[in-house]
């Protein structure tokens, strides 16, 4: 194979060596490809399972190490990420195909998470509660879970892992990290920062490969206390499936079908740049798009050709080309995914605005931003989660009737409201039935330092990120003492 400038052949790393395995698989560039960005080890179940191992081995050190050294750990490792920010930004475009600007911000978030869990390294408080029985005083303290499997999607390559194995080394867990197939870069980089930043030997394993081929091994072992997932819906049951047999705590972060509405009051350039970065940033591919814009009747036309005049201004182009506004789909069956949701809205009754394939320079899968206008509620692009540039308007007549069509859904991760009247907001964050509600912002873009999550078929389990990541990732000990 000819490894193209740049490139890099990496081995998985378990017990803090490179291990190399039997098998590679190329890592392409959905920009262009005929960029091979490196070959990356392809685990086998016996690979899966020596990382396993090596994560028992390492926890017992690690579960007791003082919060002070996981500080420093995740603390320098943050530091790194954040100054390499332009070279690990231009490898996550290379091989995702979100834009520079993404994909460096995306970079920087990640190194901020490393930071922020090494700070809550530092705060593991627990609680010191009068027994309820006289001479006897009762705490509460809260201990690693133990060995955890962090098994990530290809959307977000570094920021989900860093927002998974982050809390989980801060409370002195142990981890097998498995990234999605499409982008074992970023993680490798990761993995490996973390590893020269100082974490002893085991403590954080990566393992490349096919989930389907390994994932029972991460999953299903009986060594595992806890397994972290982002990704489909139908992935995370599978998960759940295999794990509930061993009652291993389980943490799903799965679809979304996200509401934004925009009623007649909205300022329509407000409303149009958020549905637009909300719907199309990233490519779309994002579990917090705005999939389904919800619009009142007197706002609708001009926020259509409004819309639409915008999208069709972007310039779709190689994700590392200065001024590409949105970069490729990621690969070509997501691609053929996007477009067979389009081919069936057109079918059930929609209209399809753009949603063609560009042509550029380079051999990549893109395909313009496309609104699929004149769909109600029970067509199947406004039910299942298409997961790239495309988004549907629903016509409503008010505001009651944008509600109700806002949560007529099986998902429940994020939704969104345009609007100038305090009173639709407030009643809008209180009656949505999403985990996270956005007021006059994108559904897509989250701050760190608090939970991340959603309800319904979105997620299962504790919250991530922030403080409430703790939940997760760790145990609670009460203790009864007698001085
Ligand atoms: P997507 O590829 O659309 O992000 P998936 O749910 O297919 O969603 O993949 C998310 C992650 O789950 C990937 O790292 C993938 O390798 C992994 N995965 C896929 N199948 C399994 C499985 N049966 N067990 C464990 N992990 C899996």
């Amino acid at each position: 194979m000819n490894l193209s400038t740049g490139s890099a052949r990496r081995s998985h790393i378990i017990g803090g060596k490179d291990v190399s395995g039997d098998a590679w698989t190329p890592n392409i560039n959905p920009s262009d490809t005929s960029d091979v960005v490196g070959e990356y080890a392809h685990a086998s179940e016996a690979d899966a399972a020596a990382a396993v191992e090596a994560a028992c081995a390492a926890l017992p050190r690690w579960a007791l190490a003082t919060p002070q050294e996981r500080a420093d750990v995740l603390d320098r490792a943050g530091s790194e990420v954040i100054a390499r920010a332009d070279e690990l930004g231009d490898l996550l475009a290379r091989e995702e195909g979100k834009t520079l600007p993404e994909a460096r911000g995306e970079v920087i978030r990640a190194g901020q998470i490393l930071k922020f869990h090494g700070g809550q390294a530092l705060r593991n408080a627990g609680e010191i509660i009068d027994s309820v029985r006289p001479g006897l005083e009762v705490t509460v303290t809260r201990e690693p879970l133990g060995v955890v499997s962090v098994i990530t999607p290809w959307n977000f390559p570094i920021a989900i892992p860093a927002w998974k194995i982050a809390p989980a080394l801060a409370y002195g867990n142990t981890v097998v990290f498995k990234p999605a197939e499409l982008v074992p870069g970023s993680a490798w980089e990761l993995a490996d920062t973390l590893r020269r930043a100082g974490l002893p030997e085991g403590v954080l394993n990566l393992v490349m490969g096919s989930g389907r081929e390994i994932g029972s091994v991460l999953t299903g072992s009986p060594d595992i206390d806890g397994i972290t997932f982002t990704g489909s819906v139908l992935t995370g049951e599978r998960i759940l499936q295999t794990a509930t047999p061993q009652r291993t705590r389980v943490q799903l972060e799965m679809g979304g079908k996200n509401p934004l509405v925009v009623l007649d009051d909205a300022d329509l350039d407000i409303a149009v740049d958020v549905a637009l970065q909300g719907a199309f940033g990233s490519t779309g591919q994002r579990c917090t798009a705005s999939s389904r814009l919800i619009v009142t009747r007197g706002i609708h036309d001009r926020f259509v050709a409004a819309l639409s005049a915008a999208m069709r201004g972007w310039r779709v182009d190689d994700a590392r080309t200065e001024g590409t506004q949105m970069g490729p789909v990621v690969d070509a069956t997501q691609l053929a995914q996007d477009e067979h949701y389009l081919r069936t809205a057109t079918t059930e009754g929609g209209q399809v605005i753009g949603g063609e394939r560009v042509e550029r320079a380079a051999s990549g899968h893109f395909l313009a931003p496309a609104l699929v206008v004149g769909t109600d509620s029970s067509m199947t692009v406004n039910r299942e989660e298409v997961f790239g540039p495309v988004a549907s308007v629903i016509e409503v007549d008010d505001y009651d009737e944008a509600l109700a069509v806002a949560n007529d859904t099986e998902f429940g991760l994020s939704s969104g409201i345009v609007t100038s009247s305090l009173a639709a907001a407030t009643h809008f964050r209180r009656h949505s039935g999403a985990g996270m509600v956005m007021v006059n912002v994108p559904t897509a873009g989250v701050d760190y330092h608090v939970p991340f999550g959603g309800r319904r078929a979105s997620s299962f389990g504790p919250r991530e990120q922030g403080t409430y990541a703790r939940e997760f990732f760790t145990v609670a000990k009460t203790a009864y003492v007698k001085a």
